[in-house]
């Protein structure tokens, strides 16, 4: 266990703040170990991925757990799918590639999403027209107050849009150990996503098509190794017909998509019609790439890219009289 750890390298905003403990997890019975431990049974935990979704605004009063549990297991495989189990620790890309790589179809438009596969099911992450929750079969864990295992099925898991039971109620409480996917062995595509439509589907392959899903993730979101960043700050806000139509007076370029029986607005359209995008002061701003990204140039603190946050969302329902939801976790 260590003490007054630095965050600064694990997390993807850069910011410096510190744990008062810090511990990397290898193994289930590392996380019983801790929890049955008198000396931090009491203590805050927080468990941490490849921290790229999270802003630290001050210094984290309790335990961190580095999330380092490992395995890429098959379980169980006919001539239609196959099912994996994958330790929660391993790096989602690595995953992606591994099933690119044995012609697993599924992940592949998820290519080159940084962090952790335990924090994939949380938000459930997607992207390119794919949501994880349709490829999750099961979420594995521990509760961290009591240490009782559990396994939820896909529907337990009650995933929305950027959102689960594990980004809800279950927040900080139960530590994802494995995740299983279900993925297709028959060849089949998805490229319905406006960015794709161009691919000519008789010439694609996996691998092709993750490669053109990591040049265009490239060309449009800042690299956090070059600039700190946690891709989108924002969720896309979900708004129904009458306030499409309020801002479709105003704005003839309004861009919408329908969502159910709501329409989902661009919050990068949102925040750019506020003329955020490529703002800077001091240490911070929002990218001039994509509008959706705040990013930290030089900043050691977080509080102030929260407050940046915050300006932003003042402006947009000042504007537009929608409320922006930050996608990212804030500490
Ligand atoms: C450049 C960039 C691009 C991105 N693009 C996308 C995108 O296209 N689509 C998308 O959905 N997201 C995207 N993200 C956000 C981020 O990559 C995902 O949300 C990712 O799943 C976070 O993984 P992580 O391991 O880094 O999570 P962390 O930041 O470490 O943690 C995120 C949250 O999950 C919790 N958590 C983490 N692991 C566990 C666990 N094992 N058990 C319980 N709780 C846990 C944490 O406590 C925290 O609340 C992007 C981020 C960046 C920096």
């Amino acid at each position: 266990m260590k003490r007054n750890f630095s965050l600064g390298n694990y997390n993807s905003f850069g910011v410096k703040h510190k744990a008062n403990f810090f511990i990397e997890i290898k193994n289930k019975d590392q996380i019983n170990d801790i929890i049955n431990n008198k000396k931090y049974d009491k203590l805050h935990k927080l468990i941490l991925g490849g921290g790229s979704n999270i802003l630290f605004t001050k210094d984290y009063n309790g335990i961190v757990f580095l999330n380092k549990i490992k395995g890429i297991r098959k379980i169980s495989e006919d001539d239609n799918n196959v099912l994996l189990r994958v330790g929660s620790g391993e790096n989602w890309d690595d995953l992606v590639e591994y099933c690119v790589k044995k012609k697993y179809y599924g992940l592949e438009n998820l290519s080159l999403i940084p962090g952790s596969v335990g924090a994939a099911p949380i938000q459930n992450i997607g992207a390119y027209g794919v949501e994880v929750k349709n490829l999750i079969e099961n979420v594995e864990g521990i509760f961290l107050d009591n240490g009782i295992e559990k396994k939820f099925n896909n529907k337990s898991c009650e995933f929305q849009y950027r959102d689960s039971i594990f980004k809800g109620k279950l927040k900080n409480k139960f530590f994802i150990t494995s995740v299983d996917f279900v993925l297709s062995k028959i060849k089949s595509f998805n490229i319905s996503y406006r960015d794709l439509k161009y691919l000519d589907i008789k010439n694609i392959s996996l691998n092709s098509l993750r490669n053109e899903i990591i040049k265009i993730r490239n060309s449009k979101l800042p690299d956090p190794r070059d600039i700190g960043n946690a891709g989108s700050f924002f969720k896309n806000p979900l708004v129904d017909r009458t306030t499409i139509d309020k801002i479709k007076n105003e704005f003839n370029d309004l861009v919408y998509f329908k969502d159910g029986d709501k329409f989902k607005i661009p919050a990068a359209w949102l925040i750019e019609k506020c003329g955020w995008k490529g703002y800077k002061e001091n240490n911070i701003g929002v990218s001039d790439k994509h509008a959706l990204v705040i990013v930290n140039y030089n900043a050691k603190k977080g509080k102030e890219i929260k407050e940046l946050s915050k300006k932003i969302i003042d402006d947009v329902k000042g504007k537009f009289r929608i409320n922006l939801i930050p996608e990212v976790n804030v500490i």
